[in-house]
């Protein structure tokens, strides 16, 4: 089993070469922000020059990009771009890109160049999903109970479709759109990428946190996805190891099985509570035991809003599930 780990938050390359030389990790998932894609795009050159010298596979994650992408950054590209956003069924426009506007596909396609050109070799299409009530940082956004998208170019696409207009409630119909709409997107970025050589993995969010509109297995069956990821994190969902990452690991691994893809699983390495660290490594050690071929954590020790009860417990931890996984 390969084991890798998030790397984000500091763009200064001394710093990151002591983080690439640490641990033992087998890769590195770089978040590649819009602020990257504006001011450090040399920089990551040169970080992803030096993962690959040390041996490490390059993964690259549009961290945040369009806000279509999950990540605690914001995206440059939807704040010069209103025409683009998303827009509730209330009609209220959000500040997250339409999978549907042409000018989210041409902006993804330019960071697909950037990290191709950086030196990439996968590509993590981090948690793709609309706009929903748990979708925003922002402080106090509210919106519970609406939902996205129901922009001119979603009921213009819609009525060319079905004939009629975009119903304001969730119908099984515009469920289905929304779902077609996401895969349609994602296709269009896994084969732009895979044209200028770069692998993709597909990280599905769980519909408890964030709705795709897509479901695991038509990831799986994707045409162009390598890997298929998920980040069942039972920390943060307030459920335990045994009742919640166990079975969604199994049907994982079903799924991947059924469609002869690999599948990589998320740890979660933050916000951990004081005295449950030791979960991580029993979990590293069911992912050993059910034969995930990629573990990863999702990892910072810096960012505030991110840091565990006891960081030097879950580094000592982590440091034994690099060994549960180097040993398998
Ligand atoms: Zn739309």
């Amino acid at each position: 089993m390969k084991v890798g780990m998030s790397c984000f938050g500091c763009r200064k390359i001394t710093h990151i070469e002591r983080e690439l030389r640490a641990a033992g990790w087998d890769y590195l998932v770089f978040t590649y922000t819009e602020t990257d894609l504006l001011f450090y795009q040399g920089l990551m050159r040169r970080a992803f020059a030096l993962a690959r010298d040390l041996g490490l596979g390059v993964w690259a994650d549009p961290w945040g990009a369009a806000g279509v992408f999950s990540g605690e950054t914001a995206s440059w590209f939807v704040s010069y771009n209103p025409g683009a956003w998303q827009v509730r069924d209330d009609g209220v426009p959000v500040p997250h890109a339409c999978p549907n506007a042409p000018e989210t596909r041409e902006f993804m396609h330019r960071w697909i160049d950037a990290v191709a050109a950086a030196g990439a070799e996968w590509v993590l299409w981090d948690e793709p999903h609309f706009w929903s009530p748990g979708a925003d940082y922002w402080p106090g956004v509210g919106g519970g109970g609406r939902w996205a998208c129901r922009c001119r170019r979603c009921r213009e696409a819609f009525f060319r479709r079905y004939g009629e207009e975009m119903p304001a409630e969730l119908t099984p119909r515009v469920e289905e759109f929304r779902r077609d709409s996401m895969v349609s997107f994602l296709r269009d970025l896994i084969g732009y990428a895979a044209e200028r050589g770069l692998k993709n993995a597909v990280c599905w969010v769980l519909p408890e946190l964030l709705p795709s509109g897509i479901a695991l297995e038509e990831v799986a069956e994707m045409p162009g996805v390598d890997v298929v990821a998920v980040g069942p994190y039972w920390l943060a969902a307030d459920r335990t190891r045994e009742g919640f990452f166990v079975p969604y690991v199994r049907k994982a691994l079903a799924e991947c099985r059924r469609h002869g893809k690999p599948l990589q699983v998320w740890l979660q390495g933050f916000r951990v509570p004081r005295g449950r660290e030791g979960e991580l490594l029993e979990a590293a050690r069911d992912l050993v035991k059910f034969g995930a071929e990629y573990l990863a954590i999702w990892h910072h020790n810096g960012m505030s809003s991110l840091l565990p009860g006891d960081p030097a417990a879950l580094e000592r931890v982590i440091a034994g599930i690099v060994d549960v996984a180097r040993r398998s």
